[in-house]
């Protein structure tokens, strides 16, 4: 069912891509192989030798000279018109165009260009007049990816370039805003592995800046043939950090503990390539070491993703969502490279929007993943603190809650009395009834303790059936009250648990806070006293020994 899903959306996806991809062609390109050495453009002009080449330029054998026609109908616009190179990257061209033919160096990192428009395509004026006489480009250095030709007049080809420029601000802003987020994140979580999410998403806005030409203006000081290598580098340096980020996220280390390491030493020997990369001169082996390693890393984090998702985990599915958008996006673009087919120009808006909305829904994921552990830590906490049959505090919090309150008292004479509680011949309660009605004795004891403490009272199950009451601010005299009330609720409450005639009772020991007093020694001195109340016949209280006020309650 869940395989159907996501066929039936690969499947509309890829007839979209098609739909898209098959419109009409404005221009018709075409390349000559006669002509490597041609030096002048009459040459090229008068050859006969052109072959078809669809609507893209690329790189090849015998591909110095190209040549493009312009279909604009007929009756063309008066005016200018623009013919326009996509994805060039840092390619080196000289346009050749009616009614002069002067060369026109392009380049799109060369800060020297001028040209109409922006810096996101190459862009040669037309006059309308001239459109039925051809347009030359002797090509001097390019990438492998092919290059979209189109012709538009001056006014729509303007609209769409505005258009293009507005769209990349936008995706821009939002890029540098989550990456303010999730580095207040980070900070605010001592969430680290949120700044490693932080230079994924500023790799991708800077390689955004590069390869839209706007690095121009933004860094004239960059030589125009290390722009690509910039961005290049900046890429793999991001892509590498996102690694490190999907690393915590899917938490590898505990799902999957022997890729962990192969997945780390991979990672590792990557950065260490990335950073010794700028110190080799030209060097055909260790960049493709990295693309390899970065591929690797790829797949091995989307198969670790998608076994995780199936697996129910809910931060694994947001990464195969956000990241997948990415990696069928860039799988996109492969296949058009691959095809030499230019990419589209959809292609062209979803590439950085695709990274962006993956950057919103991976801080989505990690803020649902820090609020998860956020909660688990308190529940953590919550649980090494509580007694679970009964739900009260256990003996660490009663120490420390004693602990806190001795230190708060010390050197004042503000009073504390601590009552030791021990249920009487629990062990026969256990042997007659079976252990189930045992549990729920010492259940509906917590109970009966509960409706005896006040606020700032400590409350706590000791261990076995024994509890400890820490009344703050209670003499002797209004302890042994308290106690006696409590005593007697306790045979009052307890002659039936549940369906059963039980008949509890408990031995309470009482003492006072004294100067100098720690936990032990107070406590030592509650205990005493519960042990003589067991001695003198259990179902009473009894009061420390040492202290100076005596009364004994008898049992009613
Ligand atoms: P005394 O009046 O002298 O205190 O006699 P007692 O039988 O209550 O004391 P003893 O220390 O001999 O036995 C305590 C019993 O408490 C033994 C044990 O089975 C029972 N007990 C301790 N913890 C639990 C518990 O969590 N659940 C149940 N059902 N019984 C428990
Ligand atoms: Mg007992
Ligand atoms: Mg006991």
């Amino acid at each position: 069912m869940r395989w159907g899903v996501v066929g039936a959306l690969l499947l509309a996806m890829a007839l979209c891509v098609e739909a898209l991809a098959a419109t009409a062609p404005l221009v018709r390109v075409s390349r000559s192989s006669a002509l490597t050495e041609a030096d002048a453009i009459t040459a090229v002009r008068g050859s006969r030798a052109w072959q078809p080449a669809g609507t893209t330029i690329r790189r090849g054998p015998d591909t110095r000279w190209w040549r493009i026609d312009i279909d604009a109908g007929p009756a063309p616009d008066t005016g200018l018109w623009i013919v326009a190179i996509r994805e060039a990257y840092d390619a080196q061209l000289v346009a050749y165009a009616p009614p002069d033919y002067r060369p026109r160096p392009l380049a799109t990192f060369d800060p020297a260009m001028r040209q109409i428009g922006s810096r996101q395509r190459l862009t040669v004026p037309v006059p309308a007049a001239a459109l039925d006489q051809p347009v030359f480009v002797e090509v001097l250095r390019s990438r492998a990816q092919p290059m979209g030709v189109e012709a538009q007049p001056v006014q729509a080809f303007l609209a769409a370039d505005y258009a293009r420029v507005r769209f990349s601000s936008a995706v821009l802003s939002a890029q540098l805003l989550l990456a303010i987020v999730a580095a207040i994140f980070a900070v605010a979580l001592r969430r680290w592995m949120l700044l490693l999410f932080c230079v994924w998403v500023l790799s991708a806005a800077a390689y955004l800046v590069v390869m839209s030409g706007e690095v121009v203006p933004l860094a004239p000081w960059l030589p125009p043939e290390q722009a690509m290598r910039v961005a290049g580098l900046g890429i793999s340096l991001g892509l590498l950090s996102a690694y490190g980020f999907f690393f915590v996220l899917l938490r590898v280390r505990t799902h999957f503990p022997r890729i962990a390491r192969v997945y780390r030493i991979m990672l590792l020997g990557c950065a260490a390539l990335l950073v010794i990369l700028p110190f080799i001169p030209v060097n055909v082996v260790v960049p493709h070491v990295v693309n390899v390693l970065l591929l690797l890393l790829g797949a091995l984090t989307l198969g670790m993703g998608l076994a995780r998702a199936l697996a129910g985990d809910r931060e694994a599915l947001y990464f195969l969502v956000g990241w997948g958008l990415v990696s069928a996006v860039a799988m996109m673009r492969a296949v058009y490279f691959l095809r030499e087919a230019g990419t589209p120009e959809w292609l062209g808006y979803l590439h950085p929007a695709a990274d962006a909305l993956a950057a919103l829904i991976l801080v989505m994921a990690t803020a649902r993943a820090a609020r998860y552990a956020e909660r688990e830590m308190v529940s953590a906490r919550h649980s090494a603190m509580t007694d679970p049959l009964t739900g009260l505090p256990n003996r660490a919090q009663l120490d420390a809650g004693v602990a806190g309150r001795l230190q708060a008292a010390d050197g004042t004479e503000a009073p504390l009395a601590v009552l030791f509680v021990d249920l009487d011949h629990f062990k026969q309660v256990n042997d007659r009834f079976g252990h189930d009605v045992g549990d729920a004795c010492l259940q509906a004891m917590a109970g009966i303790l509960r409706r005896h403490v006040r606020a700032s009272d400590l409350v706590a199950r000791y261990g076995g059936e024994e509890f400890v009451l820490v009344l703050d601010g209670a003499s002797a005299a209004s302890a042994l009250r308290a106690a006696d009330a409590l005593r007697a609720a306790v045979e009052a409450d307890g002659r039936a648990v549940g369906a059963r005639t039980v008949g509890l009772t408990v031995s309470i020991g009482v003492a006072t806070r004294r100067a100098g007093d720690d936990v032990a020694t107070l406590f030592k001195r509650a205990d005493d006293a519960l042990y003589r109340a067991k001695r003198e016949g259990r179902n009473r209280v009894v009061l420390d020994a040492e202290d100076p006020v005596r009364p004994h309650p008898e049992p009613a």
